[in-house]
Formats: C-alpha cells, sequence, structure tokens
C-alpha cells in the first residue's frame, strides 16, 4: 500500500453538506414563519462561509459561528425572527439531514480493509456527531475528531498533533489528507507534510502543490494502494 492512513474530511468530502444546509435553513425558516426561505438562503450561505474562513483563521470558534450566522443574518436583512432560537433548530435540522455522497459508503468499505481511517473534520461537535450516528460511518475511524470538541481547527498543525497522536503516531510518508476545501484540507495537509487529496469538480484548478486530485470517491483506492500515480498539480484529474 502507498498510504497506509487516511485523514478524512466529512462536509462536502463525504457528506452532502449542501443539500443539509438547504433542508435545514428552509425547515428553520418555515418554523419561524419565514414565507420565503429561499430569498434569504443566499444571504446565509455567504455569511457561514465568511464565518467558517474566521475559524480557519483561528479567530473564531465553531460554536461561535453557531449564534453568529444567525445574528448577522437578522441585523443585515429585514428577518424579525429570533436568533438563538434559529441557531438551536438548525443546528438539529444539519445533523437530521444530508445524504452520503454517491459511492462515499462502498470507497471506506474498500480503504478501511487496508488502512487506518481518521476523519478530521471543521464542525459543531453535535451536528457531525449526528451525522455520523445516522450515516453510520462512525466504526470506519479508528479516530473522529472534530474541531468544535477540541478547541482547534484545520489548517493548523494542532488539529493534526491530536489526531497522530490518537492513531498511535503513523509515518507521515504513508498518511494521506483527503478533503474538498483547499484553505483547511489541502494547505493543512501540505503545511503538516503529508500528501494531500482534492476531492473537487472537474472544472476548478489550484496553484497549490496537491498530490492527488479525484473528482470521484471511488478512484481514491487505486491512490491508496499505488496503482495511480500522483496527477499534476492543480490539473483535472486523468479519469472521471
Ligand atoms: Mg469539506
Amino acid at each position: 500500500m502507498r498510504y497506509t492512513t487516511l485523514l478524512f474530511d466529512l462536509d462536502h468530502t463525504l457528506l452532502d453538506s449542501v443539500a443539509s444546509e438547504r433542508a435545514s435553513f428552509e425547515a428553520t425558516m418555515r418554523s419561524g414563519g419565514v414565507d420565503d426561505p429561499a430569498a434569504y438562503f443566499q444571504a446565509f450561505v455567504e455569511i457561514n462561509l465568511m464565518l467558517w474562513a474566521g475559524v480557519e483563521r483561528g479567530d473564531l470558534s465553531p460554536n461561535q459561528v453557531r449564534s453568529m450566522r444567525f445574528e448577522q443574518l437578522v441585523a443585515t436583512t429585514d428577518l424579525d425572527s429570533d436568533p438563538i432560537q434559529m441557531a438551536d433548530q438548525y443546528v438539529v435540522g444539519l445533523g437530521a439531514n444530508g445524504d452520503l455522497y454517491a459511492g462515499a459508503l462502498e470507497m471506506l468499505e474498500t480503504v478501511s480493509q487496508v488502512a487506518t481511517l481518521a476523519l478530521v473534520t471543521n464542525g459543531i461537535g453535535e451536528v457531525q456527531r449526528a451525522r455520523i450516528a445516522r450515516t453510520g460511518i462512525g466504526p470506519f475511524f479508528d479516530a473522529i475528531v472534530i474541531s468544535g470538541e477540541v478547541g482547534t481547527s484545520k489548517p493548523g498543525a494542532a488539529i493534526f498533533d491530536l489526531t497522530f497522536a490518537e492513531l498511535g503516531n503513523p509515518e507521515r510518508e504513508t498518511t494521506l489528507m483527503i478533503g474538498d476545501n483547499l484553505s483547511s484540507d489541502i494547505v493543512g495537509g501540505i503545511d503538516y507534510g503529508i500528501d494531500t487529496c482534492w476531492y473537487a469538480p472537474a472544472d476548478t484548478t489550484t496553484d497549490l502543490a496537491v498530490t492527488h486530485r479525484i473528482d470521484n470517491l471511488l478512484a481514491l483506492p487505486s491512490i491508496v494502494s499505488g496503482a495511480q500515480l500522483p496527477s499534476a498539480p492543480g490539473m483535472p484529474p486523468a479519469q472521471s
């Protein structure tokens, strides 16, 4: 095996977090008496992205994002619902909605037979724990490290230190970080000195020195085994 330790991101990598966020937002708005949730969704997405970038910089904690995203939504739109009540309902909805991507379970079953797996996610503990329980992926992972629980986030080294310690300090040379997010997963992996696998649609590029790139989770087992050589940095994957 080329890689014997695999670190997985959760949101937008294994789990369809777009569907999760959309369904939860709609339910939250409707129970607050909002007739047209879609009218506020884009504003919410932008606020949410901006706040999670603050988490990556170490300026905010996931638990601060939990309430701030609705406080800012109320402050910048004509919504007059209670932001704390919306925040509470939204995290319940996030845990309850969103499926694994097609092929994710099959891929985890395959690679878990040849490698040790960890989940390393920037997120709120109650949300991610509910999703892990609901989708049944927990048993695949020897370590589940959630930034909202451990107090440190990707891309910083500390969350990788914690993960490596929980796994019994595996070799960095045979460890691979798999994720969709360039600023947290890929920069985090590169800075920590481990190989990276960027899970991304084929029409985007990057100047970062990603080791592998896939647009289909079922392409991962051949990378893990070493059957597929590294792709050129930032280039679309050779196969789809
Ligand atoms: Mg992600």
